[in-house]
């Protein structure tokens, strides 16, 4: 049960209504966010709900039978919209882009990709400093610099960013330079660094674990939206199976379920689904069909220059024509 509180409730009616709960066996927790006060409440005795409800105080009274309860659309009557300023919106409707780079490299390579963006009016660039490598002798990203460079360039064309963070106390120094922190596949249920995102007021994008189910994603947002920060978003970014051809098995079912189970806007990374760039475009275009709020996807003005993820990454030309008919598709839905 989700119990919506008035804005800056009385100390003491809030104590009432907690003890209110204890003594119908509920296990309470209260969770404060940007937006609004919350008590969660877990248990399983019966009760007439509007002994709660009409208790001074409470807004709104939710049965929510979902484990994870802030993310269930079980109760929000309309869905997350995130707004990163400078009409930018995420789950309004429109289906939002987010490319660039696997990682930021260097000066030159930030140019080109500002310019492209900018040419094709995406919003958000994507770019990662501080890099998961399956080998610790890959190249593993700029590090903080990365991102301020990244940042001068998108600043002057309010073009917001999106990059990965992989411990808690990146947080702090990467906040200035950051529109949504990203959590990577490998990261899914690091719970401290999910717990110290939900302290944060940035948005923020969970990929689905590596060998992660759709109710760990789930749950892993939980973690964010229950620390205190409701700006989530998830992502779709394949799985590891047993076919082994491509890099990963994207799971488009994913995408649906996703929306009817959450408010939250669902987002797809069909380069790292796929792992290959010949198959990218399409499968961007199968996740806009299958209700996907956003595509995140790679780009390079050299793709076979990049330093990681080459394989997958789509040059300017074949991202040129990736845009035109994700906006074809929008029109078209
Ligand atoms: C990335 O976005 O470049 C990345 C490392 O993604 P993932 O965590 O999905 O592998
Ligand atoms: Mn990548």
């Amino acid at each position: 049960m989700i119990i919506q509180l008035e804005k800056n409730i009385d100390k003491d009616l809030s104590t009432k209504i907690k003890s209110t709960l204890n003594e119908l066996k509920f296990s309470v927790n209260p969770v404060s966010t940007q937006f609004e006060d919350y008590l969660i409440c877990i248990g399983k005795n019966e009760f007439d709900i509007r002994s709660i409800g009409h208790l001074k105080g409470v807004k709104d009274v939710h049965r929510v039978s979902d484990n994870y309860k802030l993310v269930s659309n079980k109760w929000k009557t309309k869905n997350t919209v995130i707004d990163l300023g400078n009409d930018v919106r995420i789950g309004d409707g429109s289906v939002s882009v987010m490319a660039g780079p696997c990682s930021v490299e260097n000066e030159a390579q930030m140019e080109s990709i500002t310019e492209h963006l900018v040419k094709n009016n995406i919003k958000i660039m994507r770019g990662g400093v501080f890099k998961p490598r399956s080998s610790p002798y890959a190249f593993r990203g700029l590090g903080i610099d990365g991102l301020k460079m990244m940042h001068e360039f998108c600043k002057p064309h309010g073009i917001k960013i999106i990059t990965e963070v992989m411990q808690a106390s990146q947080i702090e120094e990467m906040s200035p330079y950051t529109d949504i922190f990203q959590v990577g596949a490998r990261n899914s249920q690091n719970f401290n660094l999910l717990d110290a995102l939900g302290e944060s007021d940035k948005a923020v994008l969970i990929k689905r674990g590596v060998s992660g189910t759709i109710e760990e994603l789930l749950y892993s947002a939980e973690y964010v939206f229950s620390k205190g920060n409701e700006r989530l978003m998830l992502c779709e970014r394949g799985i590891r199976t047993f076919e082994t051809i491509y890099r990963n098995t994207f799971d488009i079912n994913a995408i649906q379920v996703l929306k009817d189970k959450s408010h939250l806007p669902v987002i797809a990374d069909p380069s790292h689904g796929v792992g290959i760039r010949n198959y990218v475009p399409k499968l961007a275009l199968a996740a806009v069909m299958a209700g996907a709020d956003g595509i995140i996807y790679e780009v390079h003005e050299k793709p076979e220059e990049a330093l990681s993820d080459a394989q997958q990454t789509l040059n300017f030309m074949e991202s040129d024509l990736l845009i035109q008919n994700i906006n074809k598709l929008a029109t078209f839905l």
